[in-house]
């Protein structure tokens, strides 16, 4: 979608450390790492947010890529977070659906 950061990212129009991708999904690098692990998982196809429709779908692909990058970090036993901002309460900057994966480190709850 024109104009979408994330569409632009997954074009490679900007630039950007991809972790993982699979023909659905791809995960990112967060710029503002808020952890050693942050990566942002999202679906190549633009969804806005969990209310889209389809997005019931599309968080399956996003969960089961998590597991595979948390499993590649060496992070299934420590634990890790996985969180969905969603819309302008829930504090979605982005409007692209994308699934922050945090970890490497212990995590307060809840957040700042
Ligand atoms: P949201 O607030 O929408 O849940 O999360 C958006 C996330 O995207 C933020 O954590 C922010 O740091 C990250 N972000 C914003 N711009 C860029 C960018 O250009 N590249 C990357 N890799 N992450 C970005
Ligand atoms: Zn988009």
């Amino acid at each position: 979608m024109e104009n979408c950061l994330f569409c632009k990212i997954i074009a490679g129009d900007i630039p950007s450390e991809r972790v993982y991708e699979d023909d659905r999904v791809i995960a990112i690098r967060d710029i503002d790492p808020q952890a050693p692990l942050h990566v942002l998982v999202m679906p190549k196809e633009h969804v806005q947010d969990m209310t889209a429709p389809g997005a019931a779908e599309v968080a399956d692909a996003l969960f089961r890529a998590a597991a595979k990058i948390v499993s590649d970090a060496g992070l299934s036993e420590s634990g890790f977070r996985a969180v969905l901002n969603t819309g302008r309460d829930g504090g979605q900057t982005v409007l692209h659906m994308h699934m922050h994966v945090l970890g490497g480190r212990s995590l307060q709850w809840p957040p700042g």
